[in-house]
């Protein structure tokens, strides 16, 4: 692994503009200051020093914002717009993103942390991609007639229906792993319902989704559809859970922060969806094909610095495979070269902030002291910046932190098991998540008997961290509440209403 780079790379002229400026909320349509007038620092995590300034939104910004949102739901011309031009409107917003597709990635890139041309060819992709994909349903969302025949009133006809109508104002509280996908998740599914949303983005990454508001407001997206909201979690994310106009709330995140907002919506029993936290299986079976199986552990581990809710971070690999699968993917892990999002020939980049960086340190300190061992990685780069080694840790057991808790970085406990059987099953389910999980094996039978064991809301077999706007996404367990993506992602966003009409 070569040393992180001395130069310093920038961002083209748009993205430079952008960031220049102290970057407001937006509220009722309008860019606004906080109402307390104060801002915050984004910080780069490639070096640790402040890129941009953006407004402290915080509880009596996200009532502003909620208001706006109810009116635009209530009265404006959001509601009343017919669900073919509102299906043009989502899809214009997606090409608009794809025209500026580079200013999206550099703004990405340089407040998350991740290789631009990842931000380019994933996030920014996958995220017009949400817009264009969720645009169709705009028109194809339906309800169904029912047949009824009510038992107590013998003899009397029935014409019953239900309508899918818009939960109404929405509260949207998105991490900093995919900034511009999380908010594309969100505000897509939503807005092709007709609700209308208040977003509140991460601390650590707010550009990307302010970059998004502008263009939403170039497609002609009416005032107070989506009102976004930069600020903390305990209090403008807080807020907005808790606030009793609105309607719906939908997190992604931490477990531990999911847990939160279960309880601050109970105030007015609001509907809730949660894309929670994971600690994937990724299983390796000897008859794999181990060209394939091998980097794509690594990948599934690595993509993203490890920094996914999916991520494969416990590897099971059969036993009399277990050395040379450990060494194959050590060497991968080695390979990676890691440095700034925006050098062109960085494969990894910093994690995205310090505290996130403390965290994962911990871990790793942990587990060693717990008694596991790195093939590859286990220490964090000194000097500037959040960099950790990618890290291949073995000797790991259950009972250990690194094994049963969510890490968030990129280290993979690799364990051996003996044969494909219920243990192996068991072990595989042994954790209060179940968000995705992984299956390498040539064995066609095998890997659809397994996948149908697993506790996980995705499985990929012979691959991993594929994704596509019509799979839904979500977890099992303490995983989360509800779908993302795909026709189910709408239920969130949904009431259905049963009409019966006596004939
Ligand atoms: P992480 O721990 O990985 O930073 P979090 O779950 O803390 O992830 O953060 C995800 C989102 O939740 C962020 O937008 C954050 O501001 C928000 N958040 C954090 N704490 C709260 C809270 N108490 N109430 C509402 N939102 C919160």
């Amino acid at each position: 692994m070569s040393a992180v780079p001395k130069e310093v790379f920038t961002v083209g002229a748009a993205a430079a503009k952008f960031i220049a400026k102290p970057r407001q909320l937006l509220i009722d349509g309008k860019w606004t200051n906080a109402e307390s007038g104060k801002t915050f620092p984004v910080i780069n995590p490639a070096t640790g020093e402040q890129i941009a300034r953006v407004a402290e939104g915080d509880k009596a910004d996200v009532d502003k914002a909620v208001k706006a949102a109810r009116k635009a739901f209530e009265t404006g011309p959001w509601p009343a717009m017919s669900r073919s031009d509102r299906g043009k409107l989502l899809h214009r917003i997606g090409d608009l993103m794809l025209k500026y597709a580079d200013e999206l990635a550099e703004l990405e890139s340089l407040d998350n942390g991740k290789p631009v041309a990842v931000a380019r060819a994933a996030d920014v992709a996958l995220s017009a991609d949400m817009f264009h994909y969720m645009s169709g349903w705009a028109t194809k969302r339906h309800g169904v007639t029912l047949p009824v025949d009510c038992l107590y009133t013998p003899g009397v006809q029935y014409h019953s229906y239900t309508r899918p109508e818009p939960v109404g104002v929405v509260g949207q509280i998105i991490p900093w792993n995919f900034p511009l996908l999380m908010a594309a998740w969100k505000l897509a599914p939503a807005l092709t319902m007709g609700c209308t949303v208040v977003l509140k983005v991460a601390e650590e990454t707010p550009l990307s989704a302010l970059r998004l508001g502008e263009i939403m407001q170039e497609a002609g997206l009416p005032a107070g559809v989506v009102n976004i909201i930069t600020g903390f979690g305990e209090t403008a994310g807080a807020a907005l859970a808790a606030h009793p106009d609105v309607d719906k709330i939908a997190f992604t995140g931490s477990t531990e922060v999911g847990r939160l907002i279960v309880k601050a919506a109970t105030n007015n029993l609001k509907k809730v969806s949660l894309e929670l936290g994971g600690k994937s299986p990724n299983i390796i079976l000897a008859d794999a094909d181990l060209e394939t199986a091998i980097p794509g552990a690594a990948s599934a581990i690595f993509f993203n610095h490890g920094q996914c809710c999916c991520a494969g971070s416990r590897l099971y690999v059969e036993q009399k495979i277990f050395d040379q699968v450990v060494e194959g993917v050590s060497e991968e892990a080695k390979k990676i070269k890691l440095g700034p999002g925006l050098d062109p020939s960085t494969q990894m980049g910093p994690l995205v902030s310090e505290i996130q960086f403390s965290r994962v340190c911990g871990f790793l300190e942990s587990g060693f002291r717990e008694g596991a061992k790195a093939i590859a990685g286990g220490k964090k780069r000194e000097g500037k910046g959040f960099f950790v080694e990618p890290t291949v840790l073995v000797d790991a057991k259950p009972g250990m932190k690194v094994v049963d808790e969510e890490i968030f970085g990129p280290v993979v406990t690799a364990m051996p098991f003996r044969q494909f059987d219920d243990e192996l099953v068991r072990q595989a389910n042994n954790t209060i998540y179940g968000l995705a999980a992984g299956i390498w094996t040539r064995d066609v039978s095998k890997a659809h008997a397994l996948a149908a064991r697993l506790k996980a809301g995705t499985v990929w077999i012979n691959c991993f961290n594929i994704f596509d706007a019509s799979l839904p996404f979500g977890g099992y367990k303490q995983s989360g509440w509800g779908r993302e993506m795909g026709e189910a992602v709408l239920e969130n966003y949904t009431e259905s209403k049963a009409v019966t009409v006596r004939i």
